[in-house]
């Protein structure tokens, strides 16, 4: 939004706010906003680290992925599904940066999931979210 569709902005104080990422910005704000606001930004990266993040996202995906067995029409489907799987595990493993062993757990359900080379096993799971599969993957290796 543009500095002069706001102009109550001049008036409200300036809070610096602090990123996931570290990095901080200045924002004007009113005083009854500033929690949930700071609450937010404190969630996500800041700009500059969020382009990042999706530029090594990107160059992840696009390295060879295993070709997959089915019918054409679930090829393409499960490869879609493939990709929001990996772009899940990526991002939740570029957030786990600080956790080191979940860290070493998505990047072993990384692995592991790119074995999965059936188009059937794509779309039969396609509803599991990167947390249920670290959670199936999780529960499985103690088993042993
Ligand atoms: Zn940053």
């Amino acid at each position: 939004m543009a500095q002069n569709e706001r102009p109550q902005a001049l008036t409200m104080p300036n809070y610096s706010l602090q990123h996931l990422c570290g990095h901080s910005i200045e924002e004007n704000l009113s005083e009854t906003r500033v929690d949930d606001i700071r609450g937010l930004v404190a969630g996500v990266l800041c700009p500059i680290c969020q382009t990042a993040r999706q530029s090594q996202i990107s160059s992840d995906l696009s390295w060879p992925l295993p070709p997959l067995a089915g019918t054409e029409k679930q090829v393409a489907w499960a490869q879609r599904l493939r990709a929001e799987v990996l772009s899940g595990i990526l991002n939740a493993k570029a957030n786990a940066k600080h956790d080191e062993l979940f860290s070493l757990v998505l990047n072993d359900l990384h692995q592991d999931v790119l074995k999965q080379s059936t188009a059937k096993w794509w779309i039969d799971n396609r509803k599991m979210s990167v947390m249920d599969l670290v959670r199936d993957y999780y529960l499985e290796q103690r088993q042993f």
